[in-house]
């Protein structure tokens, strides 16, 4: 498996070599980024090379100048918040996700994303129309696996890890339900987004990794 310190930085050779990129080059091959500062980031990475990305670890505000999309893994929502607000992340990311950049927030990276927290005063990147609920299920459901029926996905069900997970209680507009987990709203997505309540990084089934890298490419040829 890829380890976090194995991952090409940006200003690596490889990375600098690769910009600047044709649409063709983008097509191929989009530039990931993984949110580096807490949480599921190796195993992300690890999933987008699967997949086709090219992967970068990003932990400061110049990270993001190369890449052309974001994964936001799973972790500790607040402890996140309080490291994005130190690095100055918090702004750089909630700008480039204004612009357009596609992001995929798994378990607190989708809290990271929704407009409204419940319980809490203020929303973290607030670039997804959605309410989410943390720690959404009791103490004997903390952790759990599900296979889901997932609306458009081909190859059968997606066997999903909940741990300590959120659920989305509520979608604005624009945002399309791709699966529920009895009744509860666990994946769903906009044209730019995608989010996941529990783990997709966690299992060997790439699917929703390359359902994202083809929301990607996607975007990047609207450019
Ligand atoms: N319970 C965590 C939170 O509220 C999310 C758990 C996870 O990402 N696995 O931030």
């Amino acid at each position: 498996m890829t380890r976090i310190h194995d991952l090409p930085r940006p200003g690596d050779p490889a990375v600098r070599e690769s910009t600047p990129r044709t649409p063709a080059e983008i097509a191929l091959a989009p530039t990931i980024g993984v949110l580096g500062v807490q949480g599921d980031v190796s195993e992300h990475a690890a999933a987008l090379e699967r997949a086709g990305a090219r992967v970068v670890w990003v932990r400061r505000p110049a990270d993001l100048d190369s890449v052309d999309g974001l994964v936001l893994p799973g972790g500790e929502s607040t402890t996140l918040r309080r490291l994005l607000d130190f690095e100055g992340l918090l702004d750089a990311v909630r700008r480039r996700g204004e612009e357009g950049m596609p992001m995929f927030g798994t378990c607190a990276g989708a809290i990271l994303l929704a407009t409204e927290v419940a319980g809490a005063p203020v929303p973290h990147l607030s670039l997804v129309p959605m309410t989410v609920a943390r720690n959404a299920y009791g103490r004997q459901r903390e952790s759990f696996a599900a296979d889901l029926a997932v609306e458009g996905l081909e190859g059968g069900p997606l066997h999903a890890v909940f741990i300590r997970a959120p659920v989305i209680e509520e979608v604005g507009e624009g945002v399309e339900i791709l699966a529920r987990e009895r009744g509860d709203i666990v994946l769903a997505e906009t044209d730019r987004a995608l989010v996941a309540t529990f783990h997709p990084e966690l299992t060997a089934d790439d699917r929703l990794h390359r359902r994202f890298l083809a929301k990607v490419r996607a975007a990047s040829a609207r450019r």
